[in-house]
Parts: structure tokens; sequence; C-alpha cells
């Protein structure tokens, strides 16, 4: 029999597709994007459209198995293959026991966004870890500087939806690489720009966007904020504000505007590597052109001042009033729209009822240092899901011997043998999206979607709900919420007051699949957030001075620090910037074991400029050693003006894969941004010799 089943893609891409699985006789067989749906229409990513061939895997991982090898060995042959009662009486008996000798916060969980589905993401797991006690994870690791750069500034994470930028006639995209990891906005782009419209980059890597775009200017790493000022330096100086929408919806304006006076395009210049008449020229067009909007994505504040960088961009469309316009304003995320019930899935209460108070919280990106430091208690069980530390989390050497210690137990819950695997003690097998159902939001649009279940699950593989809830079981937790089905976990997160959600229930996304927020307006109404001011600050409009940022001890304007380790910090023995950067076809370190995705992509490679190479006396295509204190890597150098003068770039990949040791995260650093404790992956210093 043949059918076709709805369902919504959860990887951590702001496009959350539409998909249509086409299933016969049980198989899936075919995928697609859905060509009903606003954003999606019709067409998927590279990634998933072969995701075929990540569900039915021979890799993937089908049974529970126990480690039988010193940890680090890698392979299946490290593992014999345990049944599930076995596998969840081992992990309960251990957590009682660890919980009763050091306490519950010597547990840690450890996830972010191997899915973005909200009941699978983060419900039950939640649930289970706050009733146990266990130490919380401050989940940090992608986009927690931006988002409190972006709420410093408006008060909310919404901005422009990918719909209207059709109707932009300027459009930057800042830190964006549009083309490779927010591919849905790209026909809208290019719907403007058959319109006329330009299309601006702004990024120190030649991405495949910055190739396709009108206008690529080259930063440096981490110097954002200051081109930004620069830009309102000009605009404010040359009358190009719009002073009547900034007297209305702003406070702190005169703050920034004599802020804004000391950084001249001359300066800029030298702190970002733009010439000043490129500064100028992109305030006057940006200032002049409407709808101007700006597509703003998370590589920015992946730097040291990545908040503060945030916070600058974000005011741009607050003193230009581009806010008011079809086609204007600004996008980071949109996930503020969805109303969901957060409390009622991840029952925060719980944890205050078993302790008595909050648990303490750790950083993930510094899970090497919670692993080896002396912490009361200490670390003495992790549970690993929708992640792959191992691979993924900066200073890798760090993470690794953390990992290492024979006293920690680690459980993995994943689809493959990742290198987290590699040092876990039991390994779970997991779902894919295919498998479980699902309630999807997005922060690139507004639309919220319900995804089916298409097929059994493979094998023995179990979704994150229904491991959770055995755990909760067999740990002897009797409260009614750990019994709830992923269907009453849907209607959970549907109980909202709030009128965003109205009309939005069970039963009308089990017929519609996908429904848009109600902003108020008709289906195909644009909405405008801050078109009337509407700021969800504390004082109601848009802070270009925060007092809450000057109450934390930070610049209640905005300002250019530069990064500890960059060069107009502190470059040193280490004189080149390093971009650890994701490939374009894979997601962070998910599909990288698969060959097909492998395939179109170039994996190895490091990216210098020819200057850069030649005071080196290395050619293209030499083998290069890239190092810093933190660790050192072998990689393929590629020279060429991919990259500016004194920046370096290479992706993120499985270690082991191609025949290397390591990976890139050997080199980053797990010093936290300005705001938001955020991963600092583009503020690393590192030298580069011949190998
Ligand atoms: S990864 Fe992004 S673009 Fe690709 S299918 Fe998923 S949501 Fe769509």
């Amino acid at each position: 029999m043949k059918r076709v089943v709805h369902a919504a893609c959860p990887h951590d891409c702001p496009d959350a597709c539409s998909v249509l699985i086409t299933v016969e006789d049980g198989r899936a067989t075919r995928i697609q994007g859905n060509p009903d749906h606003p954003v999606t229409r019709g067409f998927l990513c590279g990634k998933v459209a072969k995701y075929l061939d990540r569900v039915y895997s021979p890799q993937r991982l089908l049974r529970p198995m126990r480690r039988i090898a010193p940890k680090g060995q890698r392979g299946v042959d490290a593992f014999v293959p345990i049944s599930w009662d076995e596998a969840l009486d081992a992990i309960a008996s251990k957590f009682k026991a660890v919980a009763a000798e050091f306490g519950p916060e010597a547990i840690l969980p450890y996830s972010y966004g191997g899915t973005l589905g909200t009941i699978q993401g983060s419900t039950m797991d939640h649930r289970f870890f706050h009733r146990l006690g266990a130490s919380q994870l401050d989940r940090t690791i992608c986009s927690t500087a931006g988002g409190v750069g972006l709420t410093s500034v408006v008060g909310v994470k919404l901005g422009t939806e990918p719909e209207q930028f059709s109707h932009s006639r300027y459009i930057i995209a800042w830190g964006a690489n549009i083309h490779g990891n927010n591919i849905h906005l790209w026909p809208f782009i290019e719907e403007a720009r058959r319109s006329g419209a330009k299309l601006v980059v702004i990024d120190p890597y030649k991405t495949r966007t910055a190739r396709l775009a009108d206008w690529h200017l080259q930063i440096r790493p981490g110097t954002d904020v200051a081109l930004a000022l620069g830009m309102m330096h000009v605009i404010f100086s040359e009358g190009l504000a719009d002073e009547d929408y900034v007297a209305r919806y702003t406070i702190g304006a005169d703050k920034l505007r004599a802020r804004a006076a000391q950084y001249s395009p001359e300066r800029v210049a030298e702190i970002t590597g733009i010439s000043a008449d490129d500064v100028r020229k992109i305030a006057r067009e940006y200032a002049t052109t409407r709808p101007a909007a700006i597509r703003l994505n998370y590589g920015v504040q992946r730097s040291e001042n990545g908040g503060m960088a945030v916070r600058a961009i974000t005011m741009l469309p607050c003193i230009t009033g581009s806010w008011k316009h079809i086609g204007g304003g600004l996008q980071l995320s949109v996930s503020g729209a969805f109303a969901l019930n957060k409390q009622g899935l991840k029952r925060p209460d719980l944890m205050r009822k078993t302790l008595g108070r909050d648990a303490r919280v750790l950083n993930m990106i510094q899970l090497g240092k919670h692993l080896t430091e002396d912490l009361k208690p200490p670390v003495k069980a992790l549970f690993v899901f929708h992640s792959n530390p191992a691979a993924v989390a900066p200073n890798r050497t760090l993470v690794l011997k953390g990992l290492k210690r024979d006293d920690l137990f680690t459980v993995v819950h994943e689809q493959f043998l990742t290198e987290t695997c590699d040092y876990a003690d039991i390994v779970l097998p997991a779902t894919t999206f295919f498998e479980h159902a699902d309630l999807q939001t997005s922060y690139g649009h507004c639309h919220l979607q319900r995804s089916d279940v298409a097929i059994a699950p493979l094998g023995e593989a179990r979704c994150n709900s229904d491991v959770f809830r055995a755990l909760a079981e067999r740990m002897g937790f009797t409260e009614e919420c750990f019994r709830q089905t992923d269907e009453e976990l849907i209607a959970e997160a549907l109980k909202s007051d709030d009128p965003r959600m109205k009309d939005i229930t069970p039963e009308s996304l089990a017929e519609e699949y996908s429904q848009r927020i109600n902003f108020g307006k008709g289906d195909n109404e644009p909405f405008l957030p801050f078109a009337e001011g509407g700021f969800q600050t504390p004082s109601g409009k848009a802070e270009l001075y925060s007092e809450s940022l000057v109450a934390q001890g930070l610049d209640g304007v905005v300002e250019f620090v530069p990064p500890v380790e960059s060069r107009n910090g502190n470059s040193g023995e280490y004189p080149l910037e390093l971009l650890a950067r994701k490939h374009d076809n894979f997601m962070n370190s998910t599909f990288a074991n698969l060959d097909g995705h492998r395939a179109m992509e170039r994996t190895g490679d490091l990216h210098l400029h020819p200057t850069d190479a030649g005071v080196r006396k290395i050619s293209d295509g030499d083998r290069v050693k890239v190092f810093n204190a933190r660790g050192e890597l072998l990689l393929r150098a590629r020279v060429g003006y991919t990259v500016g003068e004194g920046v370096v770039a290479a992706g993120l990949d499985w270690a082991g894969l191609d025949g290397g040791t390591h990976n890139v995260n050997v080199l980053t650093s797990d010093r936290p941004t300005d705001m938001g404790g955020g991963a600092t992956f583009y503020s690393a210093l590192v030298q580069v010799e011949k190998a």
C-alpha cells in the first residue's frame, strides 16, 4: 500500500521544512518538499533530500549496547548488544547510586539541536532530569549571545518573516550564508532581485552566498560592532535617520549618537578592514533604499563580542525606521512567535519539589572544564542526547580528557555511533523523525507544523520521550506527567491562552499540518512586528541604551571591544584568526558520517590567503599544521581569496574520517561570549606551518 505522510524537518535550520514522505508497504521510498507550504515551496536542501540514505543506512544504531573495551576505542567491537531492559535497569541503578552518594546534581544531561522537534527535543527528558534534581544544562552552544543581543534592543525574538523578503529592495546578509543553511529564503531574495533589489553580503568568508551577491564586504572576524557603529555614524551625521521613528519608538538615541560619533569611517576601516568609502557607501545605500532588510544570522554572534554585535546591528532598522515597511526590518530569529506551553512541557516545578530550589546550572560550552575540574559535587554521570559533544564542543582536548574518565558513567542516545559514543558506557538506539510524531516550531518562519509518524522504528530504536518515560518508571517517579503519550504532549504544548495561538489546536493541526501563527492578520497578510513600536523591552521602546545591561556590568549603549583572541586584541605568537566553520552539506557533525553527504563536500582543507601562505612558503595542496596552545590539526592548504589576509578557515568534521585524528575544535576556545555565555568558535588565534 502506498501513502504520503506529512512530516516536518526537525534539524537545526531556520527553514523547518514541510516534508512529504512516500511510504510503500511500510518502507519510506521518497522524500520531497511540500509544494503547498508557503516557505518550503516544494524543495528540500541537499542534506535532507538524501534522507532515505540516513534512515536506512547500514551504520544505523539498532540495538542498545554496553561498552566492553577501554573508553576511546571506536566501533561496534567496543560494545556488546544488550536488551532495553538491561540497559534501562543499568542506567536507573547507576543514577540512583550516584544520587545517593553525591547528590542528584552529580548527574548532567547534555543535549542540543539534534532535533528541534518540540516533543522529542525537550519535554519528557526535561521532566525526568527536573524530577531527578540533576544539574541543569545551560544550552548556549549556538544562539544565546545573539538571542540576548537581539532582545536587549527589541525585547523579543521576532522579526521580518521570510515571505516579505521578496518586497525588499536592499538586502544585507550579515554573517548569513543563506545559500548554505537558509536556502528557503533564497527564492524570495531572487524574486526581489528580479525586481531590482541589491544583495550585499557581510562575511569574513567568501561563502556560496557571497559569491552570488551583488557586493561582498569581507569583514575581519569579530569586528561587526565597529561596522554597525560606523554605519550609524554616517546615518546620523548625514541626516539619514528616521527622526520621527526614533523619537516615537526608541530610548537612548542621544547616547547612541554620541557613541557613533566616535566611529568615523576611517577609524572603522582600520578595525574592520573595510575601506572608509565602502563604510559610507553601505550606510547611505542601506538608509536611503526602501524597503531595506537585514538577514542577520548566528555567525555574527560566534565571536567573543557577539552579543554586542547583534545588539548593534539590531539598532540599524530602529534608527532608519525600516521596521515600518513590508520587506524592511531585520530577521535573526522569529522563534518568539510561538507561544507554546513550555512550563507545562518541561515542568521545572518538579526540580524545585525534589531539591527545594533550582539545581545548579552548567554551561554546555565548558563541558571539558566541568568534567575535569573540582566541582562540588563532581559530574559522575552524563546522559547525552541530540548532541555529539566529542565533536562539536569547543576545546576538544579537554572535553575528551573528561569523557575518558573511568569514573564517569556516560549514556548516549543516538542514531549512529558518533564520536561521543567512543566514550559511552551504554549507547541507546534513537529514532529519526520518520519514526516518531512531533510538533515543529521554527526560528526562521512563523508556521507551526505537525509531524506524523511515517514508518515503524527501525530495529529496536526508541524515541526520546519513550526512553525517558521508561526511565522514569524505573526510577519510581509516580507523577502522572510521566505517563503522557506523545499525542497528549502535543495537546499540552498547545494549551495556551496567548492570542497568537488562537485557532491552533491538535485537531486543526492534524487536519492542516501547518498553520501560521495568529498575528491578527489574514493568512497572507504581512506581519510587521515593530512598525508602530510594540517593542517588548522593559521600557516598551527599542532600547538603544539599556539599564539592564548596565546592571550586568555591560555597556548600556554599544561599544566595540575586540576579542581577546584577535589581531585587535592579543595576537602574539598565534597571529592568524581562525574561523571554525560548518560545512554547507553537513549540519554541524550530523550527516558527516554518510558517504553520499561526504561526496558533496570538500573536507580536510585549511583556507588561507596568498599573502599568509607566501610568507610561510606554503603552496596550494600542501599538508599544513594548524596549531595553538590548545591543540593541533593537520589539514591541506587551499590558498586563495576565500578568506582575507590574517584569517584562516576550516570546517567542522568528525575526527577519524578522512584519516584525521582531530577536528577543528581542538583549536577553539571555551571562553564565553560577552552576553549569554555563548560559544566563541570564531574568536581563536592559531599559527600555521608546512607539515
Ligand atoms: S535542513 Fe533546513 S533546508 Fe534542509 S530540509 Fe531541513 S529545514 Fe529544510
